[in-house]
């Protein structure tokens, strides 16, 4: 018996994508190469797997993220919903507990009546069924080339790092102290160096051996996550300034001159994850200089920092307003395929492309994302003709200028309010969708 629509990859986008779809109604054929064929970085066979960090960003309204959050949660997400009873104490920031979270989206999945799961790697783009593609940053090859053949699309990639994971039993407590930035929660386990502790290891980074994309012109990094090695090449102070400020944290000794944070992996606390220190060194050289650091002088590492492609198209060459391949009708992209980047940002495009595709399949009306909205700004991005296309993460960058020399800052908190009650709208027009008579 044949499905609706097809969707192709089963991590955040598609999953989200996928259960929206079986929402609404419509049967869908779920495409998954893991276990038979692992991608570099996935480790398990779940839906819904958290690659790297657990934070899904801040929850905070005035935030990019957290508004992209709160859009989300309107429209009825169905990985944000899980992500909320998976939540773990993370200060400001909405960090899961991973392994709960994707066992939980994966038993979604599997219970659901509309969904059928067909683990096997998606090689040709077949345009005859419906589909939606969130083959993500870690697109197989064969597909890949596939895209490359059907899209012609050339500098589909860029590279990007991943940071470790260590044992928490592994962190020296004697020279790390519980506090969280900017707030009286102490969710965050800091690893304090001195001036010259600061200095010796920014050095050690400089210099330290990394594992490289093969040839230079390929060593494009994506600048809203770049290595902490490439941080510190850009100048001695560079990290301390970032991803190690020490501000904000009470209870911090006083020669405390930079710190390392670690956050809670796991709802027991036994792995901790390194924040902003996604890390290209070879394994031996993570060890050697995260080894300066005092606290994690004796750390056990669970996973180390790694390098690896992140393959997405450049949307505004090839997909009209809702996501669908201009190419090939009744094929949307999504996730971080279609030019997104961050968990949240590219659950949003599976959400949308989801949508997308229902309304059209249904012949509802298309809903509309405006730029009012963060997900309409995204949706935007990704579509809208621009030169030197880069994915992008959630922020208030995305916005349209306004005409004239003089540039107000935006006012997000009424930038939220706006937002939240378009989207309220949308949410309401596809409440209604399933009240109404479906038209197959
Ligand atoms: C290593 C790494 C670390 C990252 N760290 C973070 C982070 O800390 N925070 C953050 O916000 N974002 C991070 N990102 C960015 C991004 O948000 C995530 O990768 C996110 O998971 C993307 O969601 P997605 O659904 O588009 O892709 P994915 O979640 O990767 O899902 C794609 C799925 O498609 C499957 N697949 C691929 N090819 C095929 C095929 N041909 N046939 C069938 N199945 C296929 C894959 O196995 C995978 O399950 C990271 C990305 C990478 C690669």
């Amino acid at each position: 018996m044949g499905v609706d629509i097809r969707v192709v990859g089963g991590g955040l986008a598609g999953s989200e994508s996928a259960l929206t779809l079986a929402r609404l109604g419509l049967s869908v054929e779920l495409w998954e190469m893991r276990p038979s064929h692992q991608t570099d970085i996935h480790e398990t066979d779940r839906f819904g797997e958290l690659v790297c960090s657990n934070s899904l960003g801040s929850n905070a309204l005035r935030d990019a993220r957290g508004l992209l959050k709160a859009e989300l949660r309107l429209l009825g997400s169905a990985i944000v919903r899980r992500a909320d009873v998976c939540r773990l104490p993370a200060g400001k920031a909405f960090a899961v507990d991973k392994g709960q979270f994707s066992a939980l989206v994966t038993q979604s999945i599997q219970s659901n009546p509309l969904i059928s799961i067909r683990r096997e790697e998606y090689r040709r783009l077949d345009s005859s069924v419906p589909t939606i593609l969130a083959t993500g940053p870690l697109t197989s090859p064969d597909f890949l080339r596939e895209l490359r053949e059907c899209l012609g699309c050339e500098n589909l990639f860029f590279y990007d790092a991943v940071a470790p994971s260590i044992w928490t039993h592994s962190v020296d407590r004697n020279s790390s102290f519980l506090s969280s930035r900017g707030g009286d929660a102490a969710d965050y386990l800091n690893c304090s160096l001195t001036r010259e502790e600061y200095y010796a290891f920014v050095h050690a980074l400089q210099s330290a051996r990394r594992h490289l994309p093969e040839t230079p012109d390929e060593q494009k990094y994506f600048e809203g996550c770049l290595p902490v090695e490439e941080i510190a090449r850009r100048g001695d102070d560079a990290l301390r300034f970032g991803p190690m400020r020490p501000v904000g944290l009470r209870e911090r000794p006083e020669n405390c001159f930079a710190v390392i944070q670690l956050r809670k992996e796991n709802r027991e606390g036994t792995v901790l994850g390194l924040v902003g220190f996604q890390t290209s060194l070879a394994i031996a050289e993570q060890q050697r200089v995260l080894g300066m650091i005092p606290a994690l002088r004796n750390a056990e590492y669970v996973r180390y920092g790694l390098i690896h492609r992140n393959t997405f198209l450049r949307g505004p060459s090839v997909l009209s307003q809702d996501l669908e391949l201009q190419a090939f009708p009744r094929v949307w992209a999504a996730g971080q395929l279609c030019g997104v980047d961050g968990y949240i940002e590219s659950t949003a495009m599976g959400l949308v492309a989801a949508l997308n595709a229902a309304a059209l399949l249904r012949s509802f009306p298309r809903p509309v994302f405006s730029v009012k909205t963060m997900t309409g700004l995204l949706v935007d991005y990704v579509t809208r003709d621009r030169e030197d296309f880069q994915p992008t993460n959630a922020n208030y960058g995305l916005l349209p200028l306004e005409p004239g020399p003089k540039q107000k800052a935006v006012d997000r908190e009424a930038f939220a309010v706006v937002a939240l009650q378009h989207m309220q709208k949308v949410a309401d027009e596809v409440g209604a969708w399933t009240t109404q008579k479906t038209n197959p």
